[in-house]
């Protein structure tokens, strides 16, 4: 089936829905070609009983992401808060503590070592994301190390580094042997500093949207209709000066641009003609996806409140390190969520279900006592297993990637265009980056297409 429109976006998650909409609104012809039967990319909406919709990706929003949160009221959508009322349960250094607001209990040399390490982290961070990372003035230094040896070069004591081993792991889905130190400072610096990343009232876990977040997806596909074309995975772009033809299947389209909404490594698993210049190619190779499994458990209702907790739980010894309330606003059923991130998401998926099922209870029943032993419903889902994520939260660069090859992330070639939240200057990585991408990446296709007019006329 042969098809043309002004501009292709390849990929339905939020950044190429809305590049998508901003084009159809500036009077484009748009076809988006997304590679799965459903919108929304990382955004998965699942039933954990009946009627009880449960986000098993992305679910959070938080202050400070001003773009989803416009979009999200907008579409007519709202958002509720985070349970946060009672005490959260820590376990560092061996010691469990029990604590309201968000330090928890450890040895004064610990906190004070976490402490005087997160004011180096978001001074180097700021820094960082007053311009392009690569630009920075300590860029080449950071980018030269991993956060590992960032973190042990700035930390002392054993409790401080594995506090921020547990948040590397929360933040990234990846160890810190994994990430290049620059793209943590940018990371940390584009979402305004390290709370606003781990913290959950005034942070980005600060609330959820009504329903989950895929319907943000949902909704924005409602007002593109039959533009969005589903079960069309892009696998071939033969583009020039001319413009373009995308091949998905017995789905042929010609477009004059194309905005490739796609994770970094997903976009290198598309054929192009002629073959991306040498350094886009370099950078994708160079840009893996974190690793995590996300678990919703529910209860018949949330116990851990009348026993004076607020369902978040950390800990540096348990694989399941990682869990929040998500108890749906009307407050039936319970839920807690969780995730094995990084190396314990590796460990994890060898385990038959059955044993990973019994680890996650294990651990939950360690955090909130025997009652977490008897769920009535239990979801879980492996993006690394997803054909068309390989991963999540998102991608992230190893060491000598930005310093190299990082302009290639965003710079157009011919007719291609890249979106995606890895492309974002503000929150990368998160829903919010990837409207900001899919805003710059419909900007730049526009003024490319006025530019060929005015050169036509
Ligand atoms: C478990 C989990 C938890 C998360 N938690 C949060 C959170 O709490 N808050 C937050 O803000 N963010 C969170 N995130 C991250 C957030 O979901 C993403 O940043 C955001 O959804 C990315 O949107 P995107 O459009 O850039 O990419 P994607 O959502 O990945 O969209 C890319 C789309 O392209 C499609 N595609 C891929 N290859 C092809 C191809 N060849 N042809 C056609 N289509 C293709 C994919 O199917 C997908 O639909 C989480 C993610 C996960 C998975």
């Amino acid at each position: 089936m042969s098809k043309s429109a002004d501009v292709v976006v390849v990929g339905a998650g939020v950044a190429g829905l809305v590049a998508a909409r901003e084009l159809v609104r500036a009077g484009k012809e748009v076809l988006v070609l997304e590679a799965r039967d459903r919108v929304g990319g990382r955004l998965l909406n699942e039933d954990l009983l009946d009627g009880v919709p449960i986000e098993m990706g992305g679910q959070w929003v938080g202050p400070g992401q001003d773009r989803v949160l416009g979009l999200i009221a907008e579409l007519g959508l709202s958002t509720f808060p985070t349970h946060v009322v009672g005490q959260n349960i820590g376990e560092f250094g061996g010691t469990r503590s029990v604590y309201t607001g968000r330090i928890p209990k450890m040895n004064p040399l610990a906190l004070a070592d976490i402490g005087q390490a997160q004011l180096r982290l978001d001074r180097v961070a700021r820094a960082v994301a007053e311009r392009a990372p690569w630009l920075a003035p300590q860029a080449d230094r950071l980018d030269g190390q991993t956060f590992a040896t960032w973190m042990n070069r700035h930390a002392y004591t054993p409790t401080g580094r594995a506090f921020l081993r547990l948040i590397t792991e929360a933040v990234f889905a990846a160890e810190p042997e994994d990430i290049s130190a620059l793209w943590a400072a940018f990371y940390v610096g584009a979402a305004g500093g390290l709370d606003a990343l781990i913290n959950t009232e005034g942070g980005a876990q600060q609330d959820r949207v009504v329903g989950g977040t895929q319907r943000i997806a949902q909704r924005l596909a409602e007002q593109l209709g039959e533009r969005v074309v589903l079960d069309a995975p892009v696998t071939d772009l033969t583009w020039g000066d001319g413009g373009l033809e995308v091949s998905a299947g017995r789905t042929v389209v010609s477009a004059k641009r194309a905005v490739i909404a796609v994770p970094p490594p997903l976009a290198a698993r598309i054929r192009y003609r002629p073959g991306l210049p040498g350094g886009r190619d370099q950078l994708v190779q160079r840009m893996p996806m974190g690793r995590v499994i996300k678990i919703n458990v529910a209860y018949s209702e949330p116990f851990w409140r009348a026993q004076g907790f607020n369902g978040q739980a950390n800990s540096d010894r348990r694989p399941f390190g990682t869990v929040f309330d998500n108890t749906p606003p009307d407050g039936t059923p319970g839920v807690l969520v969780g995730f094995f991130e990084g190396k314990h998401a590796d460990s994890a998926s060898r385990l038959d279900p059955e044993a990973r099922r019994a680890q996650v209870l294990t651990d939950l029943v360690g955090y909130f006592g025997p009652a977490a032993a008897q769920p009535i419903a239990y979801l879980e889902r492996d993006w690394a297993e997803e054909e068309y994520s390989r991963g999540c939260y998102g991608a992230f660069a190893t060491p000598s990637t930005l310093t190299r090859f990082g302009p290639a992330l965003r710079e157009p070639i011919g007719p291609l265009h890249w979106a995606g939240t890895e492309t974002a200057t503000r929150w990368a990585g998160y829903i919010d980056g990837a409207v900001e991408s899919g805003e710059r990446a419909a900007g730049e296709v526009l003024v490319a297409l006025e530019r060929n007019r005015a050169a036509v006329d």
